[in-house]
């Protein structure tokens, strides 16, 4: 019988130790203090992809963290020659040179790129289409020569623009293109593809955490710096934007783990013509810079999406673009609509990633 008690009483008290352990390792996590000897590598700004970037990689040593965040950074890089149509000798040039001739072969990490894309174009009924190109470059010129592109032009240009026209093949990984004239343009989707390449390396290279940030394009993971338990990400407001390389004027903050953040601005890169500002996003449907939206940031897992669906519901407008991010699984909208007003818009889902609103939406 006392064997007995003793045993209740023994396993009673196992229970609540049990118990209490758990709860100060919650309380430990929550308040973040384990690991408490994270060190942290901050590159600052680079320039990099036609923009800045800035990689932070949080490690257990100095050197860790330092390699970590070059190995993220030489990602950066390695993407940037693969994908610039800037670049003479990237693959993208290769194919925009002689694709309209004869299949050209291309790399796995283009090749899925590209497949990825058109994903995209069929999902937004064409609102994302990385063969915009015609139509970029058609307001390039317009711009040099301050006159706006006449109707014959832009149609001329929007008759290489499709990408029902980008025939890609998986067997011989081989992208060909269906008219003359035409070519990719990746600025909407490689930056955040870059973003999630490097967090790849950080995380191989040893980082328990870090964030990389390719011109706003951001993805974040793991343990924040300096005892924090989420990192705060600020999405710069269009009544108040500058083109500093750090946005101080932010409309809002976002508290995040584990994820990825894109805000496509039309504030921020844009044509001038005839002192009026024209969006550097293109509508296909009309060949011109979009009007309905200032700036959408998507919040979603990884920012080859976030920066895509950014550029699409940029194009799509506040009410089919909102209603798109509804059907997607765990990721959200924030949508500033043009001024006077700048009013704030967003999906169901998206307030809990707010930290704090700083301007009036
Ligand atoms: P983002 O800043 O990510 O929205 O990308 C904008 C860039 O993508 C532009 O500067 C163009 O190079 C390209 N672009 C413009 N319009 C589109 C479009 N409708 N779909 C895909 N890419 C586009
Ligand atoms: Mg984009």
């Amino acid at each position: 019988m006392i064997a007995k008690y003793r045993r209740i009483t023994i396993e009673i008290v196992v229970g609540i130790l049990l118990i209490a352990s758990f709860y100060f390792l919650l309380s430990a996590r929550k308040k973040s203090i384990w690991p408490r000897d994270r060190v942290v590598a901050d590159t600052g700004h680079r320039q990099i992809m036609g923009t800045f970037a800035r990689i932070v990689a949080v490690a257990m040593d100095q050197n860790t963290a330092e390699k970590c965040a070059e190995a993220a950074f030489n990602e950066l890089h390695i993407v940037d020659n693969l994908m610039s149509h800037y670049k003479a000798d990237s693959e993208i040039s290769k194919v925009n040179r002689t694709a309209h001739k004869e299949a050209v072969k291309v790399s796995r990490p283009v090749f899925d790129l590209l497949q990825k894309a058109i994903e995209f174009s069929a999902q937004t009924d064409g609102a994302f289409d990385i063969t915009v190109g015609p139509l970029v470059d058609i307001w390039r010129l317009a711009e040099q020569k301050n006159s706006t592109p006449t109707e014959a032009e832009l149609a001329e240009a929007a008759a290489k623009v499709g990408y029902e026209k980008l025939i890609l093949d998986a067997q011989s990984r081989t992208v060909r293109f269906a008219a003359d004239g035409m070519h990719l343009d990746l600025g909407a989707i490689a930056k955040g593809y870059a973003v999630d390449l490097a967090t790849e390396a950080m995380q191989k290279a040893g980082a328990i955490g870090g964030l990389v940030d390719v011109g706003g394009d951001i993805r974040v993971f793991g343990y924040p710096p300096r005892q924090k338990n989420v990192w705060v990400i600020g999405v710069q407001d269009p009544a108040r934007a500058s083109e500093t390389i750090v946005p101080s004027l932010s409309i809002l903050t976002l508290k995040l783990i584990n994820a990825a953040v894109a805000t496509s601005g039309s504030y921020y890169r844009f044509t001038l013509i005839d002192d009026k500002k024209q969006s550097h996003i293109i509508d296909t449907s009309t060949g011109t810079g979009i009007k309905a939206v200032s700036s959408v940031t998507i919040i979603s897992t990884n920012t080859t999406d976030a920066d895509a669906l950014a550029t699409a519901v940029s194009v799509m407008g506040p009410e089919k673009g909102l209603a798109l991010i509804e059907t997607i699984p765990d990721t959200e909208a924030i949508l500033i609509l043009p001024g006077p007003e700048f009013k704030q818009l967003q999906t169901s889902g998206a307030q809990k990633y707010i930290k704090k609103q700083l301007a009036n939406p």
